[in-house]
């Protein structure tokens, strides 16, 4: 039997969620980048994760956003086949609750309305980037992340060659890595997707972020990827906001998927420490 639910009610969660993720971050993050500070040899960075992690604590004391960038809102949505959603379409309620957001925490206008010539600000964060898929049941899950620019900026992809093998993606991820510096605001989470084609490895490596923070992979390979990814390039010394130091990267995630037997796409989606990730199940 179909299950019918007014749209309002996934608006108003959704509307929570922006809201809350814009002033706590992630507790799983607070903790991993307090214990880069226990391992941090680094005077300097020690400094750069004290400011961090007293930004942590006061953020949600004072309602003040974690980042003066609040953010893309980006949403991967699952939707039930048993599922009726009554009122607002998904794409109108999500965009409803992102100018509801934008409008009362208050975070800030990001969105510009055209890329190029006049650069307008929308004034409201809209439209949110959203990817629906359909499965089974009766329920919507959400992925809600609010996503800040800098560290998209230095998100790259590339369609490499099957031959480079696991050592060629562990040197094109560590070297892109390197090349963005302080610039995505290390430490950093890194979601990485393999496979899968020209649009769908991005799409893999945003996924790859709202896995839970220092999961290991069910695939031991790949699990020995992202620890080698991590520790390679937490060696290289771009440090905390690049001030040197052991801890660039906090986190590797990848996904992978199936490919084209002539291709090895693989993107890398880099984030920040204002890891604001939360996801809702109705
Ligand atoms: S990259 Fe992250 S921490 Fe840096 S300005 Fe953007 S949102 Fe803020």
């Amino acid at each position: 039997m179909m299950r019918k639910i007014p749209s309002e009610i996934i608006q108003q969660a959704l509307y929570k969620a922006i809201s809350e993720i814009s002033y706590h971050c992630d507790p799983k993050v607070t903790s991993a980048l307090e214990q880069a500070l226990n391992r941090e040899t680094s005077e300097l960075a020690r400094d750069a994760l004290n400011s961090i992690l007293a930004n942590h604590r006061i953020s949600p004391e004072t309602n003040i956003p974690l980042c003066q960038d609040t953010g893309s809102t980006v949403v991967f949505a699952e939707l039930g086949a048993e599922l009726q959603i009554v009122g607002q379409t998904l794409p109108e309620l999500i965009n409803s609750a992102v100018r509801q957001a934008q409008k009362d925490c208050p975070l800030r206008a990001s969105t510009v309305a055209e890329p190029l010539f006049e650069r307008n600000n929308m004034g409201d964060n809209t439209p949110a980037i959203i990817h629906v898929e359909f499965v089974e049941g009766d329920q919507v899950r959400l992925q809600i992340a609010q996503k800040g620019g800098g560290a998209e900026n230095m998100s790259f992809m590339k369609m490499l060659s099957p031959s480079v093998g696991v050592e060629g993606i562990i040197d094109f991820v560590s070297e892109g890595v390197l090349a963005a510096g302080s610039r995505p605001c290390p430490p950093l989470i890194l979601g990485i997707g393999i496979g899968s084609n020209f649009e769908g490895a991005p799409l893999l490596a945003k996924k790859a972020l709202f896995e839970s923070l220092g999961r290991p992979h069910p695939d031991a390979r790949y699990r020995q990827m992202e620890t080698e990814i991590t520790q390679r390039i937490n060696a290289l010394g771009c440090g905390v906001q690049g001030f040197g130091g052991d801890c660039t990267v906090l986190a590797t995630h990848i996904l992978q998927a199936p490919c084209h037997i002539a291709s090895l796409p693989v993107a890398v989606n880099i984030e920040c420490h204002a890891h604001r990730h939360l996801e809702v199940i109705i």
